[in-house]
This record gives C-alpha cells, sequence and structure tokens, in this order.
C-alpha cells in the first residue's frame, strides 16, 4: 500500500518513539493489551485493532486483550473480553495499554507486572505509565495515532478485520469525523482502512442502530432535561428511571449529544446514578463542550478528560448544583 504523504512525514517526525515501540513488540512473545475502563469505540477499536495486527503478522506471539467488556458492543462487535488467570503474568511478558492517561482507569491492574510497558494514547498526559509513551493530545482518536504507528511498518500487513476496527475507533471519537482534532491527516488514515476493503456502510449501523426503546428514552431526557444560565444543559437518569425506560447506564449517557448543535447551549451533561459498586457509588456526568475547555472542571469533580470531552462524579445529587456552577461560571 503506497503511504500517503502526511502518514509518512509523521512517521518520520515520530521516528525515534515508533521505533522503540516496534522493537519492544519485536523482542517480547508474550503480549498483552490493555485499554481504559468503561470502554469506548477507541478504546477497543485501538486494542482490537493492535490485537488483530500482531495476531496477523507475527503468528508466532502469543497475544491477548484485556479490560472490562461493554455492555453494548462485546459480544456484537468487539469480542469478549480473554480471561488470563495470575499465573500468565508471572513469566516476562510486554503491556501495551492503549487510550489512557492515568494507572487508576486501565481495566486490569496486572499491566504492572510486565517487564516492559508502551503506551499509546491521546489523553492529557497525567503520571508516568511507561518510559517512552507515545502521546498526542492533538489526535481525534488513540486509533488514529495506532494505525500511524502500524501503517509506517515496513513489512507488515493490515487486514480488513483490523482496518474495521481502527475505523471504529476512530469514527467512535472523533464523532463521526466532525470533532475540533479531525484533520487532513485523520481522513488520508481513514482512507488508507477504507482502501482495505473494510465495509464502511455496515460499520456505521452496528455503531449506531437505535431501537425503539432509544426513542423513548430520548422523549423522556428531552421532556425533563435542565439548562443553567449560561447554557449548560443536563439531564439526570436516576437507576430507577434507567430500569423504567428499560436502558442500561451507558445507553443513558450515551444520549449526551442530543444537545450537541443546540443553540445557546454551550456545554451539556448526562447524569446518571451509578449502583454498580457499593464503594464507589456515584452519579457519572458525561460532560461536553462547543468550545470551551470543561477538563479542569472535570479534574476538580473527580474526573478528567479531554478539552472538550471529559467526564466527572459527584457522590450525591446534592453536589451536583455546585459543578454545574463551576461549568456555568466558564459561559459567565
Ligand atoms: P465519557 O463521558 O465517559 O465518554 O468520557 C469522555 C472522556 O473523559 C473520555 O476520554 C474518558 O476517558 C474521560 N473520562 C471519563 N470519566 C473520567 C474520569 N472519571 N476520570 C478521568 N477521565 C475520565
Amino acid at each position: 500500500m503506497k503511504l500517503d504523504p502526511l502518514i509518512k512525514a509523521y512517521a518520520l517526525e515520530h521516528k525515534k518513539e515508533f521505533s522503540l515501540f516496534k522493537q519492544a513488540i519485536k523482542r517480547y512473545d508474550r503480549i498483552a493489551i490493555f485499554r481504559h475502563i468503561r470502554p469506548d469505540f477507541d478504546a477497543m477499536g485501538t486494542q482490537m485493532g493492535l490485537y488483530t495486527f500482531i495476531r496477523d503478522n507475527f503468528p508466532e506471539k502469543e497475544v491477548h486483550f484485556l479490560g472490562d467488556n461493554h455492555v453494548n458492543y462485546t459480544p456484537r462487535i468487539f469480542p469478549e473480553t480473554e480471561r488470563l488467570n495470575e499465573s500468565w503474568f508471572k513469566e516476562p511478558f510486554l503491556a501495551i495499554v492503549c487510550d489512557v492517561g492515568d494507572h487508576e482507569r486501565i481495566a486490569d491492574p496486572r499491566y504492572r507486572y510486565a517487564s516492559y510497558i508502551c503506551k499509546v494514547d491521546h489523553h492529557p498526559f497525567i503520571k508516568e505509565i511507561a518510559k517512552h509513551p507515545i502521546l498526542d493530545i492533538n489526535k481525534p482518536a488513540a486509533a488514529e495515532l495506532m494505525c500511524d504507528i502500524l501503517l509506517s511498518w515496513e513489512g507488515t500487513t493490515l487486514s480488513k478485520e483490523a482496518a474495521r476496527y481502527f475505523y471504529i475507533g476512530i469514527v467512535g471519537d472523533s464523532g463521526r469525523f466532525q470533532y475540533r482534532n479531525t484533520s487532513g491527516h485523520t481522513f488520508a488514515v481513514a482512507k488508507a482502512l477504507i482502501d482495505t476493503g473494510i465495509d464502511i456502510n455496515s460499520i456505521y449501523l452496528e455503531m449506531y442502530e437505535r431501537s425503539l426503546e432509544d426513542l423513548k428514552s430520548e422523549a423522556y431526557i428531552l421532556s425533563n432535561f435542565h439548562v443553567s444560565p449560561h447554557g449548560v444543559a443536563y439531564y439526570i437518569l436516576s437507576d430507577e428511571t434507567l430500569h423504567e425506560l428499560g436502558i442500561t447506564r451507558e445507553e443513558g449517557k450515551d444520549n449526551v449529544n442530543l444537545f450537541s448543535n443546540i443553540a445557546g447551549v454551550n456545554a451539556w451533561c448526562s447524569v446518571t446514578e451509578d449502583k454498580s459498586s457499593v464503594k464507589d457509588y456515584c452519579w457519572r456526568l458525561s460532560i461536553r463542550s462547543k468550545a470551551k475547555d470543561i477538563s479542569k472542571v472535570a479534574n476538580k469533580w473527580r474526573g478528567g478528560g479531554h478539552a472538550l470531552a471529559s467526564g466527572a462524579k459527584v457522590k450525591s445529587l446534592d453536589e451536583l448544583p455546585l459543578l454545574i456552577a463551576d461549568l456555568d461560571a466558564l459561559f459567565a
């Protein structure tokens, strides 16, 4: 495959980091690939694309993918996570951590036992996870960055199966090629993926197909949202409401972008009750913004993420007005 000049130039600019990454893969016969907790399309697409690429090009290596499953995407779009028992981690192995900037958010803590750790990510740097991370916060998706590395790897091939995973990752985190960091480079990578023969029509259907239940949830949200004085829209879904609507917390959260193109709405959030752990009981916020950086507010409220897409937590709904006031103050 002839490489696009943008991909070639980027690979040249990052030659050192890319070659350290490739050498690490060559050096280890046992590899485990990690992603962030509560995975999204990009975390899973990057991880599974890399897994498939290694399996296809280095069949002699033992490679695994780890992390919690997604309530809707596994096994429909991605395979169920592998279960590896403790003894596997006692022998030397390479850990590759994808799409996560923080130790606490790596879905399986056993990356710590690795002989060597690599990281490929587009989240703002928080703490060192790997000595030589490949990090570019200007990439719309970690999958784009992973493709930059793998497409420039001479003597390897990118299969249709790997390309499908990476395409899902890029489409997911770039909001179907619309968010700010989407660039000509993103399209160059997407072209390389499409040229493998993937069926993008069926990919979009798998990713975005909705049910009649989804429409009922949308109707509920559109009848029950709030807007702060300076345009922070938010909706609250308690565990009880989620049950009544027949949807999961993740599905409730996924409606957040109903508010993305509304005049006068500067930022928008979903607030969903998370009863999955007694110890970690909280209400989770997915926060999105049109233009202003909301990540500092997310950091303050037990979360983090990107400038225009972050997550946060409140311990009870009593705290919510304070968080909304912090967001509202950004637009005063
Ligand atoms: P979400 O709203 O869950 O889709 O997350 C949006 C972005 O914020 C993703 O990049 C997440 O990795 C990040 N994020 C979400 N929740 C947290 C959290 N509690 N701490 C740090 N980052 C988060």
